[in-house]
């Protein structure tokens, strides 16, 4: 058999591993709290309040849109025309355009080229958070955020054009199968430590103080038969007013981790409820399932890529022989700059179903759906978010049910009905 039917069964295996997984550990049948319950729950926040939220909203949204359009559209033009193969040739010609050069020169600057014409929209937003009061953050701040961002990329990008494009020069026909194992190890592997190395660049974590606090953050962790090493404050508020907590890493470097705005801003019973919806993700693995998604995800866009390269067209408007080759790297961004677009609004329909899975763990472990609503109410007026979204922007970028959503399932859950 030849490489490319072994990468076309490897990509159907791919795939249904990929359904089955999320078949599997997704929750499926969770139908939305009652629409009364949210527009009563809408009611009980400040229509000023409301009516910021959206303001704010409504001023994003030009930047929000347009970004995307730009993004794509860069992606496009250096992907499907021979612009991207041009850019890696001159980069790469100091090195006397050894492959090495133009596989991490090369796709570093086709890369630089897409964050370059982004910065003026990105610095467009910041001047909306700013001007919302969000933002704590001055413009050497947010400048030197910019730069690690950067740096980061940089990094992580350097490994992966590095890697995939050894595999493609030393394994010209079976480079999908490499390429295949290191995409997923290399989604695996972030994930653990991405806490640990990336999180550090950005924020100061410190254990949360000794306290009663901790103590009761604690104690409902072992309630609830989480084994949770430390909770960990994050000085968020060096950049934002906003207020969150997450839970991230695997494993041994899984940590729950709460903003000091939160505790500045939440009494203790809401902290808790936000606690309580982070412990529900460690309880049911969501960031594990996130990562097999990931990795299966990333292993079957390889072989997609693979077997892409085979459509002549494609590659001749690259100008490029080989969808391996480091010239061809721009259309590589380009395809994936589509693929990413395209699966946005899935990936969003499968998280808003995990965090509806966690507000139920949370109210469980609680008891506390007063607690649990304010706490929503508090996070959508704090975070100058918009509590009942217009519903084609919630199924598209939606990561998480609405405010509303989440209030009125507090509601249905206080009737026994959940
Ligand atoms: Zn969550």
């Amino acid at each position: 058999m030849s490489p490319r039917a072994w990468a076309a069964i490897t990509l159907a295996v791919l795939l249904v591993a990929v359904v089955v997984v999320a078949a599997l550990r997704v929750p499926w049948t969770a139908p939305p709290a009652p629409r009364g319950d949210q527009l009563a729950a809408l009611d009980t926040l400040p229509a000023d309040a409301v009516a910021r939220g959206r303001a704010f909203h409504a001023a994003l949204r030009p930047g929000t849109y347009l970004s995307l359009a730009l993004g794509l559209l860069v992606a496009i033009l250096l992907g499907l025309t021979p612009a991207g193969a041009w850019i890696v040739e001159q980069v790469s010609r100091p090195f006397g355009g050894h492959w090495l050069a133009r596989a991490l020169l090369g796709g570093l600057a086709v890369v630089f080229v897409g964050e370059i014409v982004a910065l003026p929209l990105a610095a467009w937003r910041q001047s909306i958070l700013r001007r919302y009061g969000l933002s704590t953050q001055d413009w050497s701040g947010w400048t030197v955020d910019m730069l690690k961002s950067y740096a980061v990329g940089a990094v992580i990008g350097a490994i992966a054009l590095v890697g995939f494009f050894t595999v493609t020069h030393f394994a010209p026909r079976w480079w999908w199968a490499w390429g295949a194992a290191g995409a997923a190890l290399l989604t695996v592997l972030l994930s653990f430590v991405f806490p640990v190395l990336v999180e550090p660049v950005f924020n100061k974590f410190t254990p949360m103080p000794e306290g009663e606090q901790r103590t009761r953050l604690m104690a409902m962790a072992q309630r609830d038969g989480v084994p949770v090493r430390d909770v960990l404050v994050a000085d968020a508020s060096r950049r934002t007013r906003a207020v969150n907590a997450y839970v991230s890493g695997l494993g041994p470097t899984r940590r729950i981790v709460v903003y000091d705005t939160l505790l500045e801003k939440a009494p203790q019973e809401e902290v808790e409820s936000v606690v309580a919806h982070e412990l529900g993700h460690a309880k049911d693995g969501d960031v594990f399932t996130g990562t097999l998604l990931g990795a299966f995800g990333a292993a079957a866009a390889v072989c997609a890529l693979y077997l892409l390269g085979s459509w002549g067209g494609l590659l001749r408007r690259a100008g490029v022989d080989a969808i391996g080759d480091p010239r061809a790297v721009a259309l590589l961004i380009a395809v994936a700059t589509v693929a990413g677009l395209l699966a946005g609004p899935a990936q969003a329909f499968v998280s808003r179903r995990v965090e509806a899975r966690a507000d139920r763990h949370a109210l469980q472990l609680t008891g506390d759906p007063a607690g649990f609503e304010a706490m929503q109410g508090r996070l959508s007026l704090v975070n100058l978010g918009d509590p009942d979204p217009n519903p084609v922007e919630q199924f598209l970028f939606g990561s998480h049910p609405t405010a509303v959503e989440r209030m009125a399932e507090a509601r249905a859950w206080a009737r026994g009905e959940r």
